[in-house]
C-alpha cells in the first residue's frame, strides 16, 4: 500500500492547446463534436436538415497543432470538415442556455478529419463512428483565441481551401443549433468540465483530401489553421 500513488508506468503528457498571446496552455479534458449542424451540410449528407443535431466524440489526444498531419491508414476517402471549436473554461450539468456563454474560455478553428468511407459503412450497418471520427491526429486545431481578446464570434465567415481552391464556405450564423444551445444540450448528457472542446459542425462543401494536399482554414475574428497532409 505504501506505493499506492505511484504509476505502473509513466502516464503520457496531457493533451493541450496553445493560446494566442498567452504562455500557458489549455489542458484538454474531452472533445465533443456535433453532427450535421449546418442545414446545407445535413442536406449534402442525405438528411432533410430538420433533425436535431447529435453528438459524437474524439479522444482528447486527437488534437494537433502540427503543420504536417499524417494521412491515416484504413481509408481511401479522408474528408475535411472545417468547424468553429468552443473551448470551455468552466462546466456543469443541466446548464441554462442563458448562462452557457459565460463558461466559454475561447474559440479556435478546427478540422474534424473524417474517414468518410468508414463512416458510410458504419451508418449503413448501424455501428459506431469511432474508427471514422476518433483516429490519431483527427483534430487539427488553430491557436485558441480567448473571449477576452476576441469576444464571441457572431455570424462569422468560416472557410476552407485545399491547395488554394475554395472548398467550404459558410457563416456561423447558419448553424442549426447556436453555441449556447449546444452547451445546454450537451450538459444534459454529460457533466461538462473546464478543458472540454466542442466541435460545432461543418458548413457545406466537405470533400476528399489526398496525401500532399495543403489545407488552409479561416474563421473571421477567431483565427487561421493551416496544415499539409503527409505523403505516405
Ligand atoms: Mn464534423
Amino acid at each position: 500500500m505504501s506505493a499506492a500513488h505511484d504509476w505502473l508506468f509513466d502516464p503520457l503528457p496531457r493533451a493541450a492547446v496553445e493560446i494566442a498571446g498567452e504562455e500557458r496552455r489549455f489542458p484538454v479534458h474531452r472533445i465533443y463534436c456535433v453532427g450535421q449542424n449546418y442545414r446545407a451540410h445535413a442536406r449534402e449528407m442525405g438528411d432533410s436538415g430538420r433533425e436535431p443535431p447529435f453528438f459524437f466524440s474524439k479522444p482528447a489526444d486527437a488534437v494537433t497543432h502540427d503543420n504536417s498531419v499524417p494521412y491515416p491508414p484504413m481509408t481511401g476517402n479522408l474528408h475535411h470538415e472545417v468547424e468553429l471549436v468552443v473551448a470551455l473554461g468552466g462546466g456543469g450539468r443541466s446548464i441554462d442556455p442563458t448562462q452557457a456563454l459565460s463558461l466559454v474560455y475561447g474559440y479556435a478553428v478546427g478540422v474534424d478529419l473524417t474517414r468518410r468511407d468508414l463512416q458510410a459503412a458504419a451508418k449503413k450497418a448501424g455501428r459506431p463512428w469511432t474508427t471514422a471520427k476518433g483516429f490519431d491526429h483527427s483534430a487539427p486545431l488553430s491557436l485558441l483565441q480567448p473571449v477576452v481578446a476576441g469576444g464571441h464570434p457572431a455570424a462569422a465567415e468560416i472557410s476552407l481551401e485545399v491547395n488554394g481552391e475554395p472548398r467550404q464556405q459558410g457563416s456561423t450564423a447558419d448553424m442549426t443549433w447556436s453555441v449556447p444551445e449546444i452547451i445546454a444540450e450537451l450538459s444534459k448528457y454529460f457533466e461538462l468540465r473546464a478543458g472540454d472542446l466542442i466541435f460545432t459542425g461543418t458548413p457545406p462543401g466537405v470533400g476528399p483530401l489526398s496525401p500532399g494536399d495543403v489545407v488552409a482554414c479561416e474563421i473571421e475574428g477567431v483565427g487561421r489553421l493551416g496544415f499539409r497532409l503527409q505523403e505516405s
